[in-house]
């Protein structure tokens, strides 16, 4: 018999109630992935481990490991928890990938099991497999193959794979936050960042009407389903606000230079009326050090306080390249956004815009009122599972 076994990392560091109360939430959202994929599948925790048992390991195997809080999985066989029972199954996975003139070792582990300790028992795997394939040799410090064999009160687990997940922690075990989403490539990773921190993800984003480019939408879009696809079964909302009337007021200001200012202060404004009424703990962007004009820290500085609750931003370290990459490992790297550029950034914006002069301005503008409109005019798309329908 096969099962997948599932691996966690900090999860593991946490109290006893803590752990059970996050594994649940993980093996929840496991069998939310499975089921998706029409995947039937019964999962088991005994202690200490995860286990997942259905017809179609491999595929099961591959869903589980893009779940948040997985560490890594492996498909294992299932033995008795003797020895006899555990060298006969890793000699059948020796078989298949351990070559005359290979090295290789056997990890062994134990728990709940007396007859034998780890020593004895990895002693006992290793000689059954040079039994069988004598021409290979043990190497404990860098062997070409390892076979990790387990006894354990429940039975014996062997497998020679691991398939590497995203880590972090379980989706749901944080609260929730709201991303500003884009239509570009940092605020997504951003996003995914935080959902595999734990957090329940809500995206706004902010239209900029005849202002942006003509395919900001669909990119955006696109950048919410890629997204939903990371927590299968739960549904992602995205409220987009409309930003038009505001681009038509600051467009109409002699001054040019603050008007990225002005508008990322704008944004932080309307989605921190939004997070308040949903109860929201935080806002999340993509912003990263130094990238563009309004992320230069004189200028953070005077952005950051429009938040009436935390901004949190995970890619404020992070070199562009790395954002990059990360973008095309989660899959919402695009190569062709087509027109997203935005009409109101002025040629050559302020790095440090006086606080003062941008508090002025805001009063001039009445701010205020105008973000309240805003917050008015949501609309409302839910993804699940990658695909977006418009909800009322
Ligand atoms: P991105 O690739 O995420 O758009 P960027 O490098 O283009 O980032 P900016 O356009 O200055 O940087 O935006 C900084 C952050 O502000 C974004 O990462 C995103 O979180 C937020 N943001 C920008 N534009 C919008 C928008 N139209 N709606 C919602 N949030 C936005
Ligand atoms: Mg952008």
């Amino acid at each position: 018999m096969e099962a997948v076994m599932i691996r966690y990392g900090e999860i593991f560091l946490k109290s006893e109630p803590v752990k059970r109360r996050f594994i649940s939430i993980m093996t929840g959202n496991i069998s939310l992935a499975l089921e998706a994929e029409g995947l039937l599948h019964r999962i088991e925790t005994p202690r200490g481990r995860v286990l997942i048992f259905g017809n179609e390991p491999r595929r099961i195997a591959a869903i589980a490991a893009k779940t948040f809080g997985v560490v890594d999985v492996s498909v294992c066989t299932v033995t008795t928890a003797d020895i006899n029972g555990i060298a006969a199954a890793a000699v059948e996975h020796a078989e298949q990938h351990l070559r005359p003139g290979m090295s290789f070792a056997i990890r062994a582990r134990r728990s709940g099991v007396e007859e034998f300790n780890s020593q004895e028992l990895a002693a006992a795997v290793g000689s059954a497999v040079l039994d069988r394939i004598p021409e290979a040799t043990v190497d404990l410090t860098a062997p070409d193959y390892e076979v990790f064999v387990e006894a354990r009160e429940f039975g014996g687990l062997v497998y020679d794979e691991k398939t590497g997940g995203p880590g972090g922690l379980p989706y749901g075990t944080q609260g929730e936050v709201m991303a500003l989403l884009s239509e570009g490539i940092d605020s997504p990773v951003a996003s995914w960042l935080m959902m595999r921190r734990g957090c329940l993800m809500v995206h706004v984003h902010m239209q900029s009407g005849r202002f942006g480019g003509v395919d900001a939408e669909r990119n955006v879009l696109q950048n919410h389903a890629r997204l939903s696809r990371w927590v299968p079964g739960h549904p992602l909302d995205l409220l987009m606000v409309d930003m038009e009337p505001f681009f038509e007021v600051i467009t109409a200001l002699k001054e040019p230079r603050y008007r990225c200012i002005l508008c990322k202060r704008f944004m932080l404004r309307v989605a921190s009326i939004l997070a308040a009424e949903r109860g929201a703990y935080a806002l999340v962007n993509g912003d990263n050090l130094g990238q563009v004009a309004s992320q230069t820290l004189a200028n953070m500085v005077v952005i950051a306080p429009a938040a009436s609750v935390p901004v949190l931003r995970p890619l404020i370290g992070f070199d562009k390249e790395e954002v990059v990459e990360r973008a095309r490992a989660i899959g919402t790297f695009e190569a062709h956004p087509g027109s997203i550029g935005c009409t109101v950034a002025p040629r050559y914006p302020s790095t440090a815009a006086p606080a003062a002069t941008i508090a002025q301005i805001e009063e001039e503008l009445d701010v205020e009122s105008l973000a309240t409109q805003a917050a008015g005019t949501v609309r409302r798309h839910r993804a699940k599972n990658g695909e977006v329908e418009e909800v009322r």
